[in-house]
Parts: C-alpha cells; sequence; structure tokens
C-alpha cells in the first residue's frame, strides 16, 4: 500500500508589526499594515497559484493575539480580533481555521518598555483567561501558538481548560536563555522535544509521559531544515556574540544552543525552506509514510524584502508543488485542528489493524 504523502500546515502569528515605543498606542501610529496590506496581497498569490498552476488552495491557520498586552494598548483583550473582524470572518468562511496567539508581555513602567513576564503564574493565568474570554465570543479556538513559543506546564495546563485541541509552538532541540541570573529560566525550551507528534507529560511539557499522566493536548512541533556544519557554527556564534551585546560585560553567556537544524519558515529565504522539504520527500519515499511540514510566518514579513518576503513564501509555496510532481508524491494543506483530527484518526485506526493481528 502507498502510505506517502506530504501533509502542510501553515500558521500566521497574526502580531502587530512591531511593539509600540509606550504602553499606549496613539491614534496615528499604525502597527497592522502587515495584516492590513500583506494579507490581500498573500490572497492574491494564493489564487494566482490555483489559477495558473493548478495547485491546491493553501487554507492556513490564523493565530490572533488576545492577551494583556493589547488591552494595556487598546483597552480590549481582543483588540486585533474585534477590529479586523470582518477579514478573520472571510478567511474563516473560505475554510482558514481561527487559533490564538496569547502574548505574555507586560509594561516595566521604570524602564518604560515591554518585557516577557513569565515567571508571574497568577499574573499568566490572569492573562490567559480574560484573553482566551475575550477571543471566544467570536471564535472558539482549538488550536494555539504562544509568543516566543513559550510554554510552560502551567499554560498547557490552562489551554487544556480551554479546550485547546493542538499546539504548535514546540522548537525541536531548540532553547533560548534571556540573560544570566534573570528571574526568568529561559525564553523558551524546546531542547528536550523532538518532531514527533505527541501528548505532553503533566510535569514535563517538552516530552510525552509514557504513563497516563500526559496532558489532552496534541503538541505538533515545527518541522526542522537541516543546515550545513559551517553555517549552523557561524549562525551559533554570530547570535550568541549579538545576544551578549546587551548584557554585562563581566557576565558573558550561552543564549542560544548549539543545533544542526533550524525552523522551516515559509517565508525565509528558499535556500534555507528547500532542504526540509527536500528531506521531507525523502523521508516519506523511504518510510512509505506521510510526513508533515509544519511552518509559520508573521504578516510583517509579507512587507519585507529581506531574509523575509512574500516572494519567498510564493517560491516556497512552487517548490513544495514542484517536489510533488517530481516525486509522484501527494501533498495537502491542512489547518491546525484538521491535521491533529487526521493524524488522531491514523493513529487510532493504526492501533485496530495492530489489534487484529
Ligand atoms: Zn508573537
Amino acid at each position: 500500500m502507498d502510505n506517502r504523502e506530504i501533509i502542510v500546515i501553515i500558521g500566521c502569528d497574526a502580531d502587530s508589526d512591531y511593539n509600540p515605543k509606550g504602553n499606549r498606542v496613539h491614534k496615528d501610529e499604525n502597527i497592522w499594515d502587515g495584516i492590513e496590506i500583506g494579507i490581500p496581497k498573500l490572497k492574491e498569490i494564493f489564487n494566482s497559484l490555483v489559477q495558473t498552476r493548478n495547485d491546491p488552495y493553501p487554507n492556513l491557520t490564523w493565530l490572533l493575539r488576545s492577551d494583556k498586552q493589547m488591552d494595556l494598548l487598546y483597552n480590549d483583550y481582543a483588540y486585533p480580533v474585534n477590529h479586523f473582524l470582518d477579514v478573520w470572518r472571510s478567511l474563516n468562511k473560505d475554510g482558514d481555521e481561527i487559533g490564538w496567539h496569547p502574548h505574555m508581555w507586560d509594561w516595566d513602567d521604570i524602564h518604560k518598555q515591554w518585557y516577557p513576564r513569565l515567571d508571574d503564574t497568577k499574573w499568566t493565568n490572569e492573562c490567559l483567561d480574560a484573553g482566551y474570554k475575550a477571543i471566544s465570543k467570536h471564535f472558539r479556538p482549538t488550536s494555539c501558538r504562544t509568543g516566543w513559543d513559550f510554554q510552560s506546564n502551567n499554560i498547557f495546563r490552562k489551554l487544556v481548560e480551554f479546550r485547546i485541541k493542538v499546539d504548535f509552538s514546540g522548537l525541536p532541540g531548540q532553547k533560548q536563555i534571556l540573560y544570566q541570573d534573570s528571574p526568568i529560566p529561559h525564553l523558551y525550551d524546546w531542547k528536550t522535544t523532538t518532531e514527533k507528534f505527541y501528548f505532553p507529560s503533566k510535569t514535563d511539557y517538552r516530552i510525552c509521559s509514557t504513563s497516563k499522566e500526559c496532558l489532552d493536548i496534541l503538541e505538533m512541533p515545527l518541522s526542522l531544515t537541516p543546515v550545513p556544519p559551517l553555517q549552523a557554527f557561524v549562525k551559533f556564534v554570530h547570535h550568541n556574540l549579538r545576544h551578549n551585546l546587551n548584557q554585562p560585560i563581566s557576565k558573558p553567556v550561552i543564549a542560544y544552543n548549539f543545533t544542526r537544524t533550524e525552523i522551516m519558515r515559509i517565508a525565509k529565504h528558499p535556500k534555507l525552506f528547500k532542504r526540509g522539504v527536500d528531506k521531507k520527500f525523502k523521508d516519506s519515499r523511504i518510510r512509505n509514510s506521510t510526513e508533515y511540514i509544519i511552518t509559520y510566518f508573521h504578516p510583517n514579513e509579507l512587507l519585507r524584502n529581506d531574509l523575509f518576503s512574500i516572494s519567498n513564501f510564493e517560491t516556497n509555496l512552487k517548490y513544495i508543488s514542484d517536489m510533488s510532481d517530481k516525486h509522484g508524491i501527494p501533498y495537502r494543506f491542512l489547518t491546525a485542528t484538521q491535521a491533529a483530527e487526521d493524524y488522531l484518526a491514523r493513529a487510532c485506526q493504526n492501533e485496530i489493524i495492530l489489534d487484529q493481528h
């Protein structure tokens, strides 16, 4: 039986274009061009790919902000949900999924800057409770990606409480710390996570639990693309040097761990993305299996023209389609919740087949 197939899941962290300098947004300050200008441009590209190449239409998962920072800026936890409601409704009507992207930003009034408030469970829970309630007035999200891909056992517990079915914040093998002696142990920590889907352990969200002590939410970590050794080393040195520019000179810190892979990002330079696509098709062929490309972007990347751009996005989509033709392996787009349901149905089917033998 031919089981070869590629399933592509594309999420959008629908953030503002940048963080405002103050804790209020002024009337003439527009920080949402990525959504207002970028999304219509992206839809034009999708429609043209369908018409000119007969490619499938990519249904995406839009992860909307609804959290305390939005409330501080606009007096409305779900400001971007409400302000662009017609956009989300129209995308949703066309088959896209609406998920949730809560950030744990708080305002530091002494230093006059935003900072990730990650060490205060009570504050996090208030942010999540009110954020979920606000977005749920219009949509009932069942998928999530968290700000900075930060996760904790507590946040996962909250997501289960809200009946979120799937999270795809996982960055397999990656960890970043903020600075030495920081009250926050890390900005994100997925060091022990792999690309395999799993139900997180209640006591360590990064791994699956072999006992029944696991949470009822599927983690689908983002996909990795291989990076050649020299390039990986240069990136490791560069990132850590840059990070240390902001550190006290007496306290240098290894903020990023060394990895030979990086996350597949659909709007990033095709040279990086293509290696990941090649690997997925190769794996599918060798293993006779379904392989997943799980990737994401930000709206402001659609307006940039550097390492990230809308034309990179288009080139990367075309490459997936071309590789599908070349290898004779079909591919399809699913939203995050659809992919999770599809995956669990297959897992269930495999169990039944195994039981019968
Ligand atoms: Zn974000």
